[in-house]
């Protein structure tokens, strides 16, 4: 019996005008992430759906369709011929054995012989002479048997809706450049921001060879991990900091060095995002969760900006909730590896928590700041993944 996947989506829904755009969008992430699979996708009647799967791959298809934002539902439906025996043979193969359930029937082609009520209560009948421990319970079954009797001849059944990731189409609220370390927070950051349609790219500081190509590696399947939410592909933009950070030891009071090493990561950020397109930075900051993060510390990161937004979406959230999410968009796993961050090398003993200004522009003033700044620039590469 032949298997589709229906897909429904999200908030696009509510786009008026541009819906034709943002089911555009919608369509290619799909395309996008489904690459290397044989199928079809195909809109029918304000849903996608998924057809032309080999059986074995369905599961494959359903999880990477449950990365692709926009999508608010997804449902494994067996189609058959509007023909009583064929929906019946259906339902019976995705009816469990026991416990309540009801039947739901959607009826697209109204010259089908009985209406939907009808129907319902009749092959609600035909299951429970099926499957003698169930029962009907028409107000909170544990399970739904769906019909869909379409105008095509063809009738769809289909039981549970899966969840989708919610959200917007990426691609469709701009674009926007990942500060990524190799730590928990940043990934989930970015995650957020992508649902919300926008295109990552990534940006990793790294300060080789004091920190070591295991953590350059781990900091690539983190972004590899988040390419399946941006729309099946992402680029990862490398800098080295190593000598503004020896620069800042030899010359800067120990304590300051979180503080100026942010300060030069947001003027290089904001000026390799304003050269690539990018229209925001994004960061995995969250109040006060460490020296760096109180609001004096971003006060100070933040004022070497020139014009883009920083976007900061966790925040507002505890390190408990961060970590579900991690957990929840797959990324835990590889963040909490134990390799060393840029941040970790020289680490003073006792950061400043809230740097003043005037303090921390007098310890900046020790160094050449563009001279620095043009050698990271220089030292850029990028990848796509
Ligand atoms: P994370 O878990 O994301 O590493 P964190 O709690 O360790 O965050 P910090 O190390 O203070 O916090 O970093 C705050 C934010 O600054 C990170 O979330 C990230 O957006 C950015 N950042 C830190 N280190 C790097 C780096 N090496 N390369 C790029 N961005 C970085
Ligand atoms: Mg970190």
């Amino acid at each position: 019996m032949k298997r589709v996947i229906i897909v429904r989506y999200a908030e696009i829904f509510l786009k008026g005008k541009n819906r034709g755009y943002f089911e555009r969008s919608f369509v290619m992430n799909m395309e996008k992430s489904l690459r290397g699979i044989k199928h079809e996708i195909r809109r029918a009647s304000g849903r996608y759906l998924v057809e032309n799967v080999e059986e074995e791959e369905i599961e494959g298809v359903i999880s990477r369709l449950q990365k692709v934002f926009g999508t608010h539902s997804l449902s494994v439906a067996y189609v058959v011929d509007s023909d009583l025996e064929q929906i019946k043979e259906a339902a019976k193969r995705i009816c469990k054995q026991r416990g309540t359930f009801k039947v739901e029937t959607h009826r697209a082609d109204k010259s089908f012989s009985m209406n939907s009520m009808e129907f319902s209560a009749w092959l609600g009948g035909e299951l429970l002479a099926s499957f003698p421990s169930l029962r009907v319970d028409v107000h909170s079954p544990d399970f739904v048997v769906n019909v869909d009797i379409r105008e095509n001849g063809k009738t769809m059944v289909f039981g549970e809706f899966l969840p989708g990731a919610g959200g917007m189409p990426v691609g469709t609220a701009g674009r926007g450049l990942l500060l990524i370390s190799g730590g928990i927070d940043s990934p989930v950051a970015g995650h957020m921001i992508a649902k919300r349609g926008m295109k990552l790219e990534c940006l990793h500081f790294h300060s080789y060879p004091y920190t070591n190509l295991q953590a350059r590696e781990k900091v690539e399947e983190l972004v590899k991990a988040l390419s399946a939410y941006n729309g099946g592909d992402i680029k990862m933009h490398c800098i080295s900091v190593t000598h503004i950070q020896e620069c800042i030891h030899k010359n800067c009071t120990e304590d300051y060095m979180i503080t100026l090493l942010r300060r030069f990561m947001m003027r290089i950020s904001e000026r390799l995002a304003l050269s690539i397109g990018c229209q925001c930075l994004i960061t995995g900051e969250s109040l006060g969760q460490v020296a760096s993060q109180t609001i004096e510390g971003m006060t100070s990161s933040n004022s070497v900006i020139k014009t883009l937004p920083v976007l900061r979406p966790l925040c507002g959230f505890d390190k408990n909730e961060i970590i579900e999410r991690s957990r929840a968009i797959g990324t835990y796993e590889t963040s909490i590896l134990p390799y060393e961050d840029c941040c970790t090398v020289f680490l003073p003993k006792f950061p400043v928590t809230k740097p003043k200004l005037k303090d921390v522009l007098e310890e900046e003033g020790k160094l050449d700041v563009e001279g620095l700044i043009a050698e990271a620039m220089a030292s850029l590469e990028t990848i796509e993944l």
